[in-house]
């Protein structure tokens, strides 16, 4: 464990776009230790009025949908045109200690050794809730640090969408050529979230079957009502092996983002998601205190039993748990 350095040791090594002070950096707000998170919270102060620049862009699909090699080609793409490009990744499931670490480098191995890139890998387990607050923060950090577009992607299913959705800017949704809606687990709800659709892997074979899927996801953009800031989503297709279709979607990013600045959306949207944010924190905060709470730990196995057995309902334990929480 090395050791940790002072608030302005962090702040002016974040400040100076150094990664390795930036790695450390995002390494002590995903500590536990409250010696650690006054630190953290210290240093995310003085870092805040050098944040809010980038472009957030939240990507999602089932697996297999190509989201790495995506990733990877479209961050290159990005890099390419001089752009700083962090990706992070929100998944509930990942556990440090099994290797996410290499995980996701290995994953992405040709952006991993680019100097205009910087990639993190999802904090380890713990709830969504707690995970997304910490991608929240990382990403401020990336901010200061310089990087100008963050790629946040999902990697659990269900609800990690909404908590991206939450954080960005621009959510892209990936989707297959012929798989069929309910095979790729899209609800209409995550379809109603995306602002641009794109399908993958539009090369040899499958090129027909993307072209189909383009009309068939345009029709279905069609029924619903345009996004809060008159944005019609796009549909689009690209072949990241193939290297096809990466600048049209970053140019339809580009065009929302002009937008949605000159119609005070932008703003109006990054406000919300910071009020949305400090709920999260409070259910967070909240949820951590019940659950540590000393008497609480004595009885939850207890009363868990109760009602495993049916002699209380869920009810009556939960009134009972939250009494002894707030005596
Ligand atoms: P993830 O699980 O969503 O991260 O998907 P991966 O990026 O790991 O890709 C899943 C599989 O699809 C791999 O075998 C990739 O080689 C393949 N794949 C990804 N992108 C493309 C593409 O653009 N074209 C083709 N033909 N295959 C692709």
């Amino acid at each position: 464990m090395q050791a940790r350095l002072s608030v302005d040791a962090y702040v002016e090594g974040i400040l100076s776009g150094n990664r390795l002070i930036l790695s450390r950096a995002i390494t002590l707000i995903e500590s536990q230790l409250p010696s650690d998170r006054i630190l953290a919270q210290r240093v995310l102060e003085q870092i805040l009025p050098h944040t809010g620049s980038a472009i957030r862009v939240g990507i999602t699909g089932v697996p297999g949908v190509g989201k790495s090699t995506f990733i990877e080609a479209f961050g290159k793409t990005l890099t390419a045109d001089g752009k700083k490009t962090a990706v992070l990744a929100i998944d509930p499931t990942s556990q440090r200690s099994k290797g996410s670490i290499m995980g996701d480098k290995t994953r992405m191995e040709e952006l991993a050794h680019d100097p205009m890139a910087y990639i993190r890998p999802s904090p380890s387990g713990g709830s969504l809730g707690g995970v997304a607050n910490k991608t929240r923060e990382t990403l401020l950090l990336c901010e200061a640090a310089g990087f100008e577009i963050i790629l946040v992607e999902t990697m659990g299913v269900g609800q990690s969408e909404t908590v991206v959705k939450g954080m960005v800017d621009f959510f892209l949704l990936l989707m297959l050529a012929g798989a069929g809606d309910e095979l790729q687990g899209i609800k209409k709800g995550i379809m109603e979230m995306a602002d641009a659709v794109v399908i993958t892997k539009a090369d040899g074979h499958n090129q027909s079957a993307a072209q189909r899927a383009v009309i068939e996801y345009q029709n279905a953009f069609h029924l619903f009502p345009p996004n809060e800031n008159g944005w019609f989503p796009p549909v689009l297709t690209c072949s990241a092996l193939e290297k096809r279709g990466l600048y049209e979607i970053w140019n339809q990013i580009l065009q929302f983002d002009s937008q949605s600045k000159a119609s005070g959306f932008h703003v109006k949207n990054r406000r919300q998601q910071n009020l949305e944010w400090m709920h999260s924190l409070i259910r967070q905060t909240l949820e951590e205190q019940f659950y540590s709470h000393q008497a609480i730990t004595q009885q939850l196995h207890e009363v868990e039993l109760m009602v495993q057995n049916e002699k209380w309902l869920p009810m009556r334990a939960a009134t009972f748990l939250m009494d002894i929480f707030r005596s």
